[in-house]
C-alpha cells in the first residue's frame, strides 16, 4: 500500500530542502500531520508565503531585506568603503556587534568551477557599478579554495581601478566560514586586515 498522496506531496516538498532525503522528507512529513497543530500549521504556511513574498535581494549591495536595505539607506555608515562577502548570512554574523561601519556588498557564492559556478554566476558587475567614490574593497571570503579564487580574481579585477584592496585575516581554520568566528575574532582579523595584493 502506498502513502495517501497529499503526504507524497508534502514529503516531495521536504525533499527539495538542502541535506533532506527521502528518509528525513517522510519523518518530516509525519511529523507535520501527527504532531503540529493545525493553527501552527496555517501560520507556518502563511509565513513562507510572506516571506517569499516580502523578502528580496537589495538591488545595490546584495543583502537580504523586507521592503528597504537597511544598510545602504543608513547614511551614518561610511559610504567610502565596501566589504564584500560570498553569503547572505555573513552580513548578519558581521553586523551582531558593531564591528565595522561601511557598506556591503554580496557576492551571492564563490567561484567553484567544479559546481559550474563561473564569475558571471555571481553578483560582480553590480559592484563595478557602484565604485564610484569608494577608497577601500575589503574582501571577506572564506579561506576555502573557492574563496582564494573568489579573491584573487576579483583583486585583479580592481587592479586598474586604483582603489585599495584589503583582505580580512580572520583567525579561524582555513575552510571555515566567518559564521564560525566570535565577534572578538572578527574584530581582530577587520583591524589586522592587510592590504591585498
Ligand atoms: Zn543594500
Amino acid at each position: 500500500m502506498k502513502y495517501p498522496e497529499s503526504f507524497l506531496k508534502l514529503v516531495e516538498d521536504f525533499k527539495k530542502f538542502p541535506g533532506i532525503g527521502k528518509k528525513t522528507a517522510e519523518r518530516l512529513a509525519l511529523y507535520t500531520i501527527s504532531t503540529i497543530e493545525k493553527n501552527q500549521i496555517d501560520a507556518f504556511s502563511q509565513h513562507l508565503v510572506e516571506a517569499k513574498q516580502n523578502i528580496s535581494h537589495c538591488p545595490v549591495c546584495g543583502t537580504l531585506m523586507e521592503s528597504h536595505c537597511p544598510i545602504c539607506e543608513d547614511l551614518n555608515r561610511e559610504r567610502n568603503t565596501i566589504m564584500v562577502v560570498s553569503e547572505d548570512k555573513d552580513v548578519f554574523v558581521l553586523e551582531r556587534n558593531p564591528i565595522y561601519h561601511g557598506l556591503y556588498h554580496v557576492l551571492g557564492g564563490s567561484i567553484d568551477f567544479s559546481r559550474g559556478i563561473g564569475p558571471e554566476d555571481l553578483n560582480i558587475e553590480s559592484l563595478f557599478q557602484r565604485l564610484n567614490g569608494i577608497e577601500e574593497i575589503i574582501l571577506s571570503l572564506a579561506g576555502t579554495v573557492e574563496g582564494e579564487l573568489t579573491a584573487q580574481y576579483l583583486k585583479e579585477l580592481l587592479k586598474p581601478k586604483g582603489i585599495k584592496v584589503s583582505r580580512i585575516a580572520y583567525g579561524i581554520p582555513v575552510g571555515a566560514d566567518l559564521s564560525f568566528a566570535d565577534d572578538h575574532t572578527l574584530e581582530l582579523a577587520l583591524n589586522n586586515r592587510q592590504k591585498y595584493e
